[in-house]
């Protein structure tokens, strides 16, 4: 079964100038498109403004014809099949046996199978193996399914220009990275056929990877802001008879932010330490973190840009506000922009906190409803996330920690030397029996 190198740039990177085989112009070749929706309209525009002769295959052409550019003919789906050996099949999987019927018409064709599905693996075979199975007398390609309907009408100028493809032939796999060069896009190896069950992943991966993040962050921020809203509204209106509700979009918003962003900062360096202890107490890398912490460590990156989210909004508002500690703040967030220095940053906020917060938390006045300024609260998990750091910098620690980092295991009868590495809390050569 052929299959090029995974994410290798497809032939060199198709360059007309030094390719003789794209010197062909793209106005010599017709290229077929089957189905008449977003996508197929949006296909159609860029085929026809990069000089491509285009037909497009509907159940219903007279209806269709005038959504699609006049260059491109719109006609019945046979038809269209007979003017053009490469078809893209803009349809979606459901509606692939639809075309079963033209079996014969089809049988020799480079079909472009450009779908996407609505979960990740949604089916056992994707949906370019699914079409190649329907139709075996035809080559199917993969490819176009991470380039949206939007990126193809407005043209390849920002965001993502790789189109992946992958193929079993070769000459096919060329034919339509040839085509993707030609409108624009950066065609990208991605092997045999069997990879389109990673290409079609590709599109649903990014939300999922923030989903979590987000559903925390938003839950911090309910959190904090209800408490906040209890403390710097609620009481003084009850207790004083106060109206401090002019503060619920500025002020309250603003003192909640700042929390979230430093609680989240905590978060992305708690699954570290929990992961320093779970190796600590089994004694070995090799043991698989429990699920929670597994997904935890893999979301660090995601609550972390979301902490300077929320800490750069905090940084806007504090400007609208004549605060005082506006430039703090401000330095602080230069230091989370850099991701070496978030610990820093998680240190400093700290000092910060504590610093700006140490007589009020000794104030019975700042106690409503006995329930204590919010400052105290969110030093919680930075505390032990700090404390617990430099507690792993105690040699006994730290060396039986980069001892198990470097495979070291309780209970294996071998002499181990660790080799000269900088370890993450010390560095130099150690050297154990076990
Ligand atoms: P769409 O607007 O719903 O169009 C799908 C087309 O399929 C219709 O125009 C219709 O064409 C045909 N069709 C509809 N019902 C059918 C049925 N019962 N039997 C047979 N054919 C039927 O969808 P789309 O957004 O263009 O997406 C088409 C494919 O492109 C999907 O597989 C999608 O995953 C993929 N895709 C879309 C985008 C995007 O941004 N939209 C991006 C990447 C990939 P006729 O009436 O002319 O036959």
């Amino acid at each position: 079964m052929p299959g090029g190198d995974m994410a290798k740039p497809l032939l060199g990177c198709p360059n007309a100038d030094s390719d003789p085989n794209l010197a062909s112009a793209p106005s010599s070749r017709t290229i077929g498109i089957l189905g008449s929706g977003d996508f197929a309209r949006s296909l159609s525009m860029r085929l026809v403004s990069s000089g491509f002769k285009v037909v497009v295959g509907s159940r219903n052409p007279k209806r269709n014809a005038s959504l699609f550019p006049s260059a491109a003919e719109v006609i019945f789906q046979a038809d269209a099949i007979k003017k053009s050996d490469i078809l893209f099949v803009a349809l979606f999987r459901e509606h692939y046996t639809t075309l079963c019927d033209l079996s014969d018409e089809l049988s020799g064709k480079i079909l472009v199978d450009v779908s996407n599905n609505a979960e990740i693996n949604h089916h056992r075979e994707s949906n370019a193996e699914y079409l190649a199975s329907l139709f075996p007398a035809c080559t199917v390609v993969k490819g176009f399914n991470v380039i949206s309907a939007w990126t193809l009408q407005s043209g390849p100028r920002d965001g993502n220009k790789q189109v992946l493809i992958c193929c079993d032939n070769q000459e096919a796999k060329r034919a339509v990275a040839e085509i993707a060069h030609a409108l624009g896009f950066t065609p990208a190896d991605m092997g045999s056929l069997f990879s389109a069950r990673e290409i079609e992943n590709i599109p649903l991966r990014l939300l999922p990877a923030w989903k979590i993040p987000v559903f925390l962050a938003l839950g911090l921020f309910l959190c904090f802001y209800t408490y906040n809203f209890i403390r710097q509204v609620l009481h003084p209106y009850i207790w004083d008879k106060k109206n401090k509700f002019y503060k619920i979009p500025v002020e309250v918003v603003n003192t909640t932010l700042p929390c979230v962003a430093y609680v989240m900062l905590s978060l992305v360096y708690l699954p570290g330490t929990l992961a320093a202890i779970f190796q600590l107490y089994h004694c070995t890398k090799y043991r698989r973190f429990p699920d929670w912490l597994d997904q935890w460590l893999q979301h660090r990156k995601q609550i972390g840009l979301l902490s300077f989210f929320c800490a750069a909004l905090h940084a806007l508002y504090s400007f609208c506000l004549p605060m005082r500690q506006s430039h703090r703040y401000l330095l602080l967030n230069e230091a989370v922009k850099q991701s070496t220095l978030g610990f820093a940053a998680l240190v400093i906020s700290t000092l910060h906190t504590l610093t700006y917060g140490w007589t009020r938390a000794f104030d019975e006045n700042q106690y409503k409803f006995y329930l204590p300024p919010t400052f105290t609260l969110t030093l919680l998990v930075p505390c032990a996330v700090i404390v617990a750091k430099l507690c792993f910098c105690l040699p006994c620690l730290s060396q039986r920690l980069r001892l198990i980092r470097n495979g070291w295991e309780r209970g294996r009868n071998i002499k181990f030397t660790c080799p000269r590495t900088s370890g993450e809390f010390s560095s130099g050569e150690t050297s154990s029996t076990v």
